[in-house]
C-alpha cells in the first residue's frame, strides 16, 4: 500500500503549498489564501482539496483513490499544528469546508461552518471559551458554544442533507418570539440550548436519521457536498450565463474556525481597498461585531460602517487598514476581503481582485498607473469595449427621492422613461403618437416583434439574460429588464402591481437595463460625460473628472497601440461627422439606397417601370446630380479620409409600395370609376418582381448586371463628386464596392465598364478610384484567389456572410428562435452579435489568405455590425485585416479593443 500511496496524484494542497496562479486547480479562494498565508498574512490554518479531485469525483460518483489517506494526513498536520483534533471533546479543533470555482460564483455554491461540533465537543468548546483570559461572564462562553452548534446544525442540514432551510428559519423565530425579541443577540445559552434540540428534530425529520455526532463524518459529509454543490441547479445556470465552462469543478477549503461570535469584542466584516462603484479611493465595508461571517451577507442584523471599527477595535483597525494597503501593492488591483476579529485578533478569510463597475474599472485603472503600479498596457488590459460601451449610455440622474421598487436582471443596457402599455398594438399606437413606451409582459414572444419595435423599453416579469426579450432587445440596443419577478403582471386587466402599489396602463415607469432597477415616475435621465468628451464639449486637460480623465489616458493609448484602423458605417454627412469626432479615420461602408427614398421615389419608380425608349435614361440622368451631392456632402466631411461607397445593394421593389396597400388602392380607385392606368402598371411591376426569398434575390451586383446604366449611374457620380472635391482643394479618397459578388466574372463585368467611366470624369485631376468588392457570399470567399485579381480591396460583409453561412434568415431568427438556441448553449452568443470564429470566421481567414496570396497589398476590411463586437475586433486583429467599420457609436469601443488585441497578443508593434 505504501507504494501506492507514493504514485498517488496528488489531491491536497497546504495553504503553504499553493499560491495566487493556481486558481484552475486550487479555485480562487483556496489560491489566494495560500497566497496571503504566505506573504505572512494572518490566514487561519487549513488545506485546499484540488478542483481535480471534484472533477473525479462527478465523473465516477465517488472520491478518487488516495484523497481520503492525503486528507487525514493534512488534517492530522492541522491538528499538529493547532495543538488540538477536530471535535476534541475537551478542546475541539473546529473547521470550516468552504466551496471556491476558478470563477467567483457568488453564493452559487455551499460553505458549512464550525464542523466538529457535537453533543459532547460543545461542552469542551464552551469551557474553553469561558477559560480564556478576556470573557466576561462564563455564560457568555456557553452562548458562543451553543449558537456555534446550533449554526453547524442549520448549515449542515440545509447544504448537506438538503433540509429546508426556512424551516430552520422558522424555529429560530419562534425562539425570538417566544423571547419577546428580533434580535439573535437577546437568546441566551438555554434558548440555544433549545433551539439545537429543535433543530436536531428537524433534522431526523426531513433525512430519516440523527444529526451525525462523528466529526470526520461531518467533515467527510460537508466535503462531499460542497463537490456536489457545483452541479446544483443554480450554479449550472449561473455558469450557462456567464459561459463558465461546465467541467471545472469546485475546490474545496478546509479551514480551521475563528470566532467572530465569542462576544463584543469579536466580530465579523468585508471590505474593498477602493470603492468598487466609483472607483475612489478610500475605506469601503461593513463590519458586524458579535457575529459569524454567514450573518453579513444574511442582513439578518445592521452592519456599522467600516469607519467605525476605528472606535471598537483601534488596533485590529490600524492592522487591517495596513493589510488592505499591502494586498493593493501586492495583487495591483481592487482587493476585496472578508475577515473576522476573535477577541481583538484579527484573522483575513479571503481575498480576490474584487468586481466593479464599468466606471471604476477605468478610473482605478488610471490610478494605478498613477501610482505606478502598473503600466498603460497593463491598464488597457484591464478595461474592455462592454465597459465603455456602458458608460456611452445615458444614465438616470437618481440624486433624489427615487427608490426601485423592484429589481430584475439588466438585460439590454440603457435608461428609459415611458408610459406603461401591455401589449404590442398598443404600443405601436402610441409611439406612432409620439409618445415613449414601456412594453410590460410577462414574457415577450416573436408577435411581440412590433412593440418592441415601437418601444422605449421592455420590461419582463420571467426570463433571465437570454429570455426572447432579453436577445431581442439587445439586438435592437433597446433598453430591457427582464425577470423582474417581484411585479405580478397582468395584461388582461391591463395592469401590473408591485411592492403593494398597481400601476395602470397609461401610468410612467422608468427601468434601467444596466442595473435591472424598475422605478414608478419619471427618472430624469442625464447624458454621458464619456459621449460628451468623444464628442469633444469636456476637455480632459481641464475638467476635474476622473472618469473622464481616465478614459482619455487609456484612449490614446490605445490609439497609440493598434494596428487595425477604425472606420465608420455611415450615410450621411452628419453620420460622418459624428464619427469623424469619435475618431473614425474613413467610411468603411457608405450605403446609398437610402438615396433612393423620399422625393426620389418617383424617379426610381419611372426607372424601374420603364417601358418606352429614353424613358430609363431620363430617369438616371435625372438621379445623377442628386447622387452627386449626396457624395460631394460625404467627400466634404470626410476630407482626406477613404470613403467606401458601396453600389446599390437591395431588391428594387423595396422601393416600390407595398403589393397589398397597392392592390386595395387599384381595386378602391377602380370602383369609383378612376383613371387606374399609372397605378395598374405599378401594380404589374410589384406583382412580377415579387420574390418568395428576396435576400437571396435580385439584388446587388446582380441587380446591376441586370438593369442597365444604374450603376454607371452610381460610379458617374462618386467620381464626379471625388473631382469636385479636388477642384474645391479638398482630397476625396472614394472606394467603390460592389456588392453580393460570388464569382469574379461579376467583378470583372461590372469593372470593365466603372474604369470607363471613371478615366474619363477623373481625367488629370489626380483623383485615384479604387474599385472593390464586398466578401459577403460563401462562394465568394472560397473563390477569392481569384476574385483578388479584380479587387482593390475586400471588405466582409459579415452580416451576409453569416445570413448565408449558417443559412439564418437574420430578420427572422433572432425573434423566432434565438432564445431557445442560447438557452440550450448551441451558441454562446448570437452571431449576428460576435463573429462565429469556427464556421463564418474560418471564412473570412480562408478568402484573407488567399486574397492576399493572389494579391499582395490587397486592402482588408470588415464591415458587418461585427465590427463594434469587442471580441470580433479582436479576430479581425488576428487575421490581418487593415481595418473594421462600425457604427458611429461604436468606433471608440473598437478603437480601445483593437490597442486591447495588440497588448493581448503580447505585441508592442505601434503603428
Ligand atoms: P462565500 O464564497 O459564499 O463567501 P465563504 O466560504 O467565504 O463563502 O464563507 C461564508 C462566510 O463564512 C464568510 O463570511 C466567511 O468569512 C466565513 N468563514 C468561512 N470560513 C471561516 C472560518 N474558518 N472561520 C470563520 N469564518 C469563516
Ligand atoms: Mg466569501
Ligand atoms: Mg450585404
Amino acid at each position: 500500500m505504501a507504494a501506492q500511496e507514493t504514485v498517488d496524484h496528488k489531491y491536497v494542497y497546504d495553504f503553504s503549498e499553493g499560491n495566487k496562479d493556481l486558481k484552475e486547480l486550487l479555485g480562487g479562494k483556496g489560491a489566494n489564501l495560500a497566497e496571503m498565508s504566505n506573504l505572512g498574512l494572518p490566514v487561519p490554518p487549513g488545506f485546499t482539496i484540488t478542483t481535480e479531485a471534484c472533477q473525479a469525483y462527478l465523473a465516477t460518483g465517488r472520491e478518487p483513490d488516495g484523497l481520503a489517506g492525503q486528507i487525514e494526513s493534512h488534517l492530522e498536520a492541522l491538528e499538529r499544528a493547532m495543538g488540538k483534533r477536530l471535535g476534541d471533546p475537551q478542546d475541539p479543533l473546529l473547521v470550516s469546508v468552504r466551496s471556491g470555482a476558478k470563477f467567483s460564483m457568488p453564493g452559487m455554491m455551499e460553505t458549512v461552518l464550525n464542523v466538529g461540533l457535537n453533543d459532547q465537543s460543545v461542552e469542551g468548546l464552551a469551557r474553553q471559551a469561558g477559560g480564556l483570559a478576556g470573557q466576561a461572564a462564563s455564560g457568555g462562553a456557553d452562548r458562543f458554544a451553543w449558537d456555534s452548534y446550533r449554526r453547524l446544525i442549520q448549515m449542515f442540514g440545509k447544504t448537506v442533507c438538503e433540509v429546508p432551510g426556512e424551516e430552520f428559519e422558522h424555529a429560530l423565530d419562534e425562539a425570538k418570539h417566544a423571547k419577546g425579541t428580533h434580535n439573535d443577540l437577546d437568546l441566551d445559552a438555554d434558548d440555544l440550548r433549545g433551539l439545537v434540540d429543535a433543530y436536531k428534530k428537524i433534522f431526523l425529520e426531513h433525512t430519516g436519521r440523527e444529526f451525525p455526532q462523528q466529526p470526520r463524518e461531518q467533515l467527510d459529509l460537508a466535503i462531499r457536498a460542497v463537490f456536489e454543490s457545483w452541479n446544483a441547479e443554480r450554479a449550472v445556470l449561473y455558469r450557462r450565463q456567464e459561459r463558465i465552462p461546465a467541467d471545472l469543478g469546485t475546490a474545496v477549503n478546509v479551514v480551521t474556525m475563528v470566532f467572530g461570535n465569542l462576544g463584543p469584542d469579536s466580530g465579523t466584516g468585508v471590505a474593498f481597498t477602493r470603492d468598487p462603484g466609483s472607483g475612489a479611493q478610500g475605506i469601503y465595508g461593513d463590519y458586524l461585531a458579535n457575529a459569524q461571517g454567514e450573518d453579513v451577507v444574511a442582513g439578518i442584523r445592521n452592519t456599522v460602517p467600516l469607519q467605525e471599527l476605528e472606535q471598537l477595535d483601534k488596533s485590529s483597525y490600524d492592522e487591517l487598514l495596513g493589510i488592505m494597503a499591502r494586498l493593493e501593492e501586492h495583487y495591483k488591483d481592487l482587493c476585496d476581503i472578508e475577515f473576522t476579529i476573535e477577541r481583538g485578533k484579527l484573522w483575513m478569510l479571503q481575498t480576490r481582485v474584487g468586481k466593479r463597475t464599468a466606471a471604476a474599472a477605468f478610473v482605478i485603472a488610471g490610478q494605478l498607473v498613477d501610482e505606478g503600479l502598473i503600466d498603460l498596457d497593463e491598464a488597457l488590459h484591464r478595461v474592455n469595449g462592454a465597459q465603455l460601451a456602458q458608460l456611452m449610455f445615458p444614465r438616470f440622474q437618481l440624486d433624489h427621492e427615487f427608490q426601485p421598487v423592484a429589481k430584475g436582471i439588466g438585460a439590454s443596457p440603457g435608461a428609459a422613461s415611458g408610459t406603461v402599455v401591455f401589449t404590442s398594438a398598443r404600443a405601436v399606437e402610441l409611439a406612432a403618437e409620439g409618445k415613449s413606451v414601456i412594453l410590460v409582459r410577462r414574457e415577450t414572444n416573436p408577435d411581440d416583434l412590433n412593440g418592441m419595435i415601437a418601444a422605449q423599453g421592455i420590461l419582463t416579469s420571467r426570463g433571465g439574460k437570454t429570455s426572447h426579450a432579453a436577445v431581442v432587445a439587445r439586438g435592437m440596443g433597446k433598453t430591457c429588464v427582464s425577470g423582474a419577478d417581484e411585479i405580478e403582471v397582468n395584461v388582461p386587466a391591463k395592469r401590473f402591481t408591485v411592492a403593494g402599489q398597481t400601476v395602470n396602463e397609461g401610468d410612467v415607469v422608468s427601468i434601467d437595463g444596466t442595473t435591472g432597477k424598475v422605478y414608478l415616475g419619471e427618472v430624469p435621465v442625464m447624458p454621458s460625460e464619456v459621449v460628451q468628451y468623444f464628442e469633444g464639449s469636456l476637455d480632459p486637460e481641464h475638467i476635474d473628472n476622473a472618469l473622464v480623465r481616465a478614459v482619455h489616458r487609456i484612449m490614446t493609448h490605445a490609439d497609440g497601440k493598434r494596428r487595425l484602423a477604425v472606420r465608420t458605417n455611415a450615410d450621411t454627412g452628419a453620420d460622418a461627422a459624428r464619427a469623424r469626432r469619435f475618431g473614425a479615420e474613413g467610411i468603411g461602408l457608405c450605403r446609398t439606397e437610402h438615396m433612393f427614398l423620399g422625393d426620389r421615389r418617383e424617379l426610381v419608380e419611372r426607372l424601374i417601370l420603364a417601358r418606352a425608349p429614353g424613358e430609363r435614361e431620363a430617369a438616371l440622368a435625372a438621379l445623377l446630380p442628386l447622387q452627386r451631392a449626396d457624395f460631394e456632402e460625404i467627400f466634404r466631411e470626410m476630407d482626406g479620409l477613404p470613403v467606401t461607397v458601396r453600389l446599390i445593394d437591395p431588391p428594387l421593389h423595396e422601393f416600390l409600395p407595398p403589393l397589398e396597400q397597392l392592390a386595395v388602392n387599384v381595386a378602391v380607385a377602380q370602383e369609383r370609376g378612376e383613371d387606374v392606368a399609372k397605378e395598374e402598371a405599378l401594380l404589374a411591376a410589384v406583382r412580377r418582381m415579387h420574390e418568395e426569398n428576396p435576400m437571396l434575390g435580385l439584388r446587388g451586383v446582380r441587380l446591376g448586371l441586370v438593369i442597365p446604366g444604374l450603376f454607371a449611374m452610381q460610379v458617374r457620380a462618386i467620381a464626379e463628386a471625388a473631382v469636385s472635391c479636388a477642384r474645391n482643394g479638398g482630397v476625396a479618397k472614394p472606394e467603390i464596392m460592389v456588392p453580393l459578388v460570388g464569382a469574379v466574372q461579376e467583378l470583372e463585368t461590372v469593372r470593365a465598364e466603372a474604369e470607363k467611366i471613371i478615366a474619363e470624369v477623373v481625367g488629370d485631376s489626380g483623383v485615384e478610384v479604387l474599385i472593390g468588392t464586398m466578401i459577403e457570399v460563401p462562394r465568394a470567399a472560397l473563390t477569392a484567389g481569384q476574385i483578388a485579381e479584380a479587387a482593390e480591396f475586400f471588405s466582409f460583409g459579415t452580416n451576409d456572410l453569416t445570413q448565408m453561412g449558417w443559412g439564418f434568415s437574420r430578420d427572422d431568427v433572432e425573434g423566432a428562435f434565438f432564445w431557445r438556441y442560447l438557452e440550450l448553449g448551441i451558441f454562446g452568443i448570437s452571431p449576428f452579435e460576435s463573429i462565429d470564429r469556427d464556421g463564418v470566421g474560418r471564412l473570412v481567414r480562408i478568402a484573407a489568405e488567399e486574397g492576399r496570396a493572389a494579391r499582395p497589398g490587397l486592402k482588408l476590411g470588415i464591415c458587418g455590425e461585427h465590427g463594434g463586437d469587442p471580441d470580433s475586433v479582436h479576430f479581425f486583429h488576428e487575421v490581418g485585416l487593415d481595418y473594421v467599420s462600425c457604427s458611429p457609436f461604436r468606433v471608440p469601443v473598437a478603437r480601445l479593443e483593437a490597442g486591447r488585441a495588440v497588448v493581448e497578443s503580447g505585441g508592442s508593434d505601434s503603428r
